[in-house]
């Protein structure tokens, strides 16, 4: 019984929030383990994804302080894309940031002896409630900043994808100002100095898009952003000449400006209004609020 009514409520979850800028809940059910505990590690390392993406991760140590679900050692181990070598840090949209001494509840995946994080619960420190719908991790020097589209994308023709793009990206005007500077055939993530978007051909789970940030651990300066969507998800056009009428999936621009949010140094929150809200409606129509450039205004 109650699985029935979990599972009805995955079910009706699933129906109105599709898909999250960058994740959703079903998790729990897919954890083998689900356990509590301090954060007493964490090391930042250079390596490659499963897409041949090279990125920083961070290996996290845990202090095992309760188990809520499977058994585990005192101390346990995962890995995460993001973290800080030096003076470089990455910062992945779709994923948490761990500090030494923080208390998570971690849902995870034992696989071959490892573990793999599928979400987590920060319950110390509590999260501060949130008063204004803005967070900040980074900022760029100036007010602008230009990037190269790989504009292949399997729903629409490059010129519209590139439309798309331009329409999301430019939202952020005038507070900040993103230009395309052309196009690159680059489909994969690196600390090169040159900011790319592209479309990759799989389906990230839930999650839709993600922006690597790369940013200077001291002076909390950008340096570079690269942006991938999955195309496994359905994207459409504003524009009729490009798409058919949304349906099934997201309109491409309103999750455009949502990840450029993150590569000019903006964070979630938890206001519903907010195009930096983590959870995305199939065809919602929202670009780039008010209360988004004024948080945008308060580093610009
Ligand atoms: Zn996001």
């Amino acid at each position: 019984m109650k699985k029935l009514v979990v599972l009805v409520f995955i079910f009706v979850f699933l129906l109105v929030f599709p898909g999250l800028a960058d994740k959703t809940v079903r998790d729990s059910e897919d954890a083998t383990h689900i356990l509590v505990g301090e954060v007493t590690g964490v090391e930042g390392y250079y390596d490659y994804n499963e897409y041949g993406d090279y990125l920083i991760f961070s290996r996290v140590t845990v202090r095992v302080d309760k188990e809520l679900k499977g058994r585990a050692e005192k101390f346990i181990s995962f890995s995460v894309e993001g973290g800080e070598v030096g003076e470089l840090g990455l910062r992945v949209s779709n994923t948490p940031v761990f500090k030494k001494g923080q208390v998570h509840r971690l849902y995870l995946k034992k696989l071959n002896a490892i573990y793999k994080l599928i979400k987590q619960e920060k319950i110390k420190p509590e999260a501060k409630p949130q008063t204004e719908c803005c967070a900040t991790f980074a900022k760029w020097p100036q007010n602008t900043a230009s990037f190269y589209l790989n504009p292949n994308c399997n729903d629409m023709t490059p010129n519209c994808t590139y439309s798309e793009i331009d329409r999301g990206s430019g939202d952020w005007q005038p507070v900040f100002k993103l230009v395309i500077a052309g196009t690159t055939s680059m489909t994969k993530v690196k600390q090169d100095y040159q900011n790319i978007v592209f479309f990759r051909k799989a389906k990230g789970g839930s999650t839709i898009a993600v922006t690597y940030t790369w940013y200077n651990r001291t002076t909390g300066i950008i340096i570079e952003f690269d942006m991938m969507f999955y195309d496994g998800w359905k994207y459409f056009s504003f524009d009729r000449n490009c798409t058919s009428a949304c349906n099934g999936g997201f309109y491409l621009s309103v999750i455009a400006a949502h990840e450029f949010g993150h590569a000019i140094g903006l964070d979630h929150n938890d206001c519903t209004a907010s195009i930096m809200y983590p959870y995305a409606d199939y065809c919602e129509t929202g670009l780039v609020q008010s209360v988004d450039r004024t948080c945008a205004a308060t580093i610009y």
